[in-house]
């Protein structure tokens, strides 16, 4: 349990439901012709349509249908035929309509199931429904003096709000449900899925009960949260606020929190009583969404191996353990490029190595992923097989892969250059133990007192004589006939 959970943590079980606004990633807004793009002047990306005039009429983009379709195949659930359009009431500077169009009665997807990696081993929250939302315009504080501004870009941007059922318990629970959902997303390739940038928006939904009671209490809801370290802070204080309250003799009073990551800190924003009557019904000016059922099996064949999935294939095609295979299959960029490597050099324990370690050591210092990095996986499998057959030694490797990242060019021509093929010619490598053991009497001497662990200073002597061409294997070899 949380280590702030106060009071007496084990009397009490938290209860924590998500609601997930994902942005779609499409060139056009989801019911006119205007496109979906960020950071442009704003009021750019405008038309009647998504600016609510009288007598626009909106037509569905099918682009975010085939998306929404997607997402809600990835998590698993069962996708309807007929989905219906309803309009959300309320009034809000930022919704120039005066309402929302989504889903309500009927939505797309209901009744999926997402598994993850738990705190505690394999975990699965159930999905509830999955529906398809256009997204609001943006109210901006800090353009005007005195004032509020209104973006209306975003306006009528394609959404989809996946619901989970109140499955999770703790606030690690949530941020590694929340982390397998967006490789999820990813994997599938909807959104951008960027919490920092809003395409992925999480409400979390908080109680707390008796740790044996089957019955929810009354719950928060907490909005404004910008990051996954953000939730699992903003939940762990919540379901420390209500313990404290509930142990002092209090209520909880459904309301909703807004999180302020600066203060780590909830304020309320609005309270039950406040809270709307959105007045659903169903859009008039849009007919009901229709999904053949041809096309929804085609799109179930078209997904992608899906992460789980992928990773327990690397563990048995590959012989990876579960961690390499976990880190190997991260996101399906870097899980190509590593297949790709396999194919082109058929050394899959190597490939592991290289991929996970030098690889990404030089993408991480470059500022690119899988995807971009400089080095394809065919130039890095012939960096591997250099290595494999021992023309240059794994330090030389590692050069030219720094080189053709920097330079381009062909790993060989490298190799060539600058002059790495390894030298395993014994009189070549003899002379250089001979220099080294004739230069260093003392740790000579020390070797010889039992100090076997000294041969590592000997070859790296003369590695460093030999400009690192030396093959280490038969240094050492020859060192411990030369040192008796
Ligand atoms: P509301 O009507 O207030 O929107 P819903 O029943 O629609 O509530 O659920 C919204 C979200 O809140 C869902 O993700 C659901 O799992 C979660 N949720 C519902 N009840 C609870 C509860 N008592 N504790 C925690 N989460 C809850
Ligand atoms: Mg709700």
């Amino acid at each position: 349990m949380s280590p702030t959970l106060t009071g007496d943590s084990t009397r009490w079980e938290a209860v924590i439901g998500l609601e997930v606004h994902l942005q779609l990633r499409t060139a056009r807004k989801l019911f006119c012709g205007d496109l979906a793009i960020f950071g442009d002047e704003p009021n750019t990306h405008v038309c009647p349509v998504c600016l609510g005039l009288p007598g626009a009429l909106p037509t569905t983009n099918p682009e975010a249908v085939a998306l929404a379709l997607r997402t809600a195949l990835a998590l698993g659930c069962t996708v309807h035929e007929r989905a219906l359009w309803a309009r959300k009431n309320y009034f809000y500077p930022d919704l120039p309509k005066g309402y929302q169009i989504t889903q309500f009665e009927h939505p797309i997807a209901t009744d999926g199931r997402v598994d993850y990696d738990g705190p505690d081993g394999e975990a699965s929250v159930r999905i509830r429904r999955a529906h398809m939302e256009e997204d609001a315009g943006k109210s901006i504080h800090d353009r005007i003096a005195g004032g509020t501004a209104v973006d209306l870009n975003r306006a009528g941007t394609p959404l989809v709000e996946i619901v989970t059922e109140p499955d999770l318990r703790t606030p690690a629970d949530t941020r590694a449900f929340l982390t397998s959902l967006k490789q999820l997303l990813e994997y599938v390739d909807v959104s951008d899925c960027n919490m920092e940038e809003g395409s992925l928006r999480v409400d979390a939904n908080v109680s707390i009960r008796p740790r044996g009671d089957d019955e929810l209490g009354s719950k928060t809801e907490i909005k404004n949260v910008n990051s996954f370290s953000g939730i699992e802070k903003a939940v762990e204080v919540e379901i420390a606020r209500q313990v404290a309250l509930v142990e002092k003799g209090g209520r909880v009073e459904q309301e909703t929190l807004l999180w302020d990551d600066h203060r780590n800190a909830l304020r309320s924003m609005r309270s039950k009583e406040e809270s709307h009557d959105y007045r659903y019904f169903p859009d008039p000016d849009l007919p009901p969404l229709v999904l053949q059922p041809r096309a929804i099996d085609a799109a179930r064949e078209a997904l992608p191996e899906l992460p789980r999935a992928r990773r327990a294939r690397f563990e048995r095609d590959y012989s990876l353990s579960a961690y390499d295979a976990g880190v190997l299959t991260h996101s399906r960029a870097s899980a190509d490029y590593f297949e790709e490597v396999v194919k082109a050099c058929g050394k899959a324990k190597a490939a592991a190595n290289w991929v996970m370690g030098p690889v990404q050591a030089l993408m991480h210092q470059r500022g690119e992923d899988a995807s971009t990095f400089a080095v394809r996986p065919d130039v890095l499998a012939e960096i591997i097989e250099l290595v494999g057959s021992g023309t240059i030694s794994e330090g030389s490797g590692k050069t030219v892969l720094g080189a053709v990242a920097q330079d381009g060019g062909r790993p060989l021509d490298v190799v060539k250059a600058r002059g790495l093929v390894q030298v395993r010619d014994d009189s070549q490598l003899e002379a250089w133990v001979r220099e080294v053991v004739d230069a260093n009497p003392g740790e000579v001497a020390r070797y010889k007192g039992g100090e076997a662990k000294l041969v590592g200073f000997f070859v790296g002597q003369v590695m460093k004589r030999s400009g690192g061409k030396a093959d280490p294997k038969r240094v050492s070899e020859l060192l411990k006939v030369a040192l008796g």
